[in-house]
């Protein structure tokens, strides 16, 4: 059985990374979407936020997990039993950032894979800040996010 981890902040989840759930569920056997709660970074949503917004967001899709973690990713990775990350790339921006955790955590578990699938082209240009950037002036997110989050950004905004 294959199973893979894609981690992330997801605040919020967008359609972009839908679509790499999407592909990382035609590929995996299993997916677990991995929420962090990396201290470092202010995020506009709770863990708990974001991850009933995943859930609302993947509901009919029945390989997919959602899970919080506040560990390194290859203890997490440990626990769930996969040596398996996913990654979206959209640009070619994304690539040293994405290099270079793909290299850390194969340093970290020499057992761990990075596999990174491209988005779809109608999503490339899209991130979570710009959502939000959006959304805090009153914009219309619909093109963007899945309704759920549409629904509570509106309400975070209100
Ligand atoms: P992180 O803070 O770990 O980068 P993000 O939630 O911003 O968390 O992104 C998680 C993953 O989803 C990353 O691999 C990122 O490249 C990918 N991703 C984000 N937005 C898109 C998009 N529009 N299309 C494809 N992949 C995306």
């Amino acid at each position: 059985m294959r199973k893979a981890i894609y981690p992330g902040t997801f605040d919020p989840i967008t359609l972009g990374h839908l679509d790499v759930i999407k592909r990382g569920g035609n590929l995996f056997d299993e997916l677990v979407v991995a929420v962090t709660t990396n201290p470092n970074k202010k995020t506009l949503f709770s863990l708990e936020e974001r991850i009933e917004l995943i859930e609302k967001s993947v509901s009919g899709m029945k390989n997919i997990r959602v899970k919080g973690f506040n560990s390194l990713l290859v203890d997490f990775m440990k626990g769930e039993n996969s040596t398996i990350v996913l990654r979206g790339l959209r640009e070619v921006s994304d690539f040293s950032s994405e290099f270079q955790h793909a290299i850390v955590n194969r340093k970290l578990d020499g057992d761990i894979e990075t596999v990174f699938v491209m988005t779809s082209e109608d999503y490339f240009y899209l991130n979570s800040s710009l959502v939000k950037e959006i959304s805090s002036f009153g914009g219309n997110v619909s093109e963007f996010v899945p309704e759920p989050v549409k629904e509570k950004l509106k309400e975070k905004f209100k």
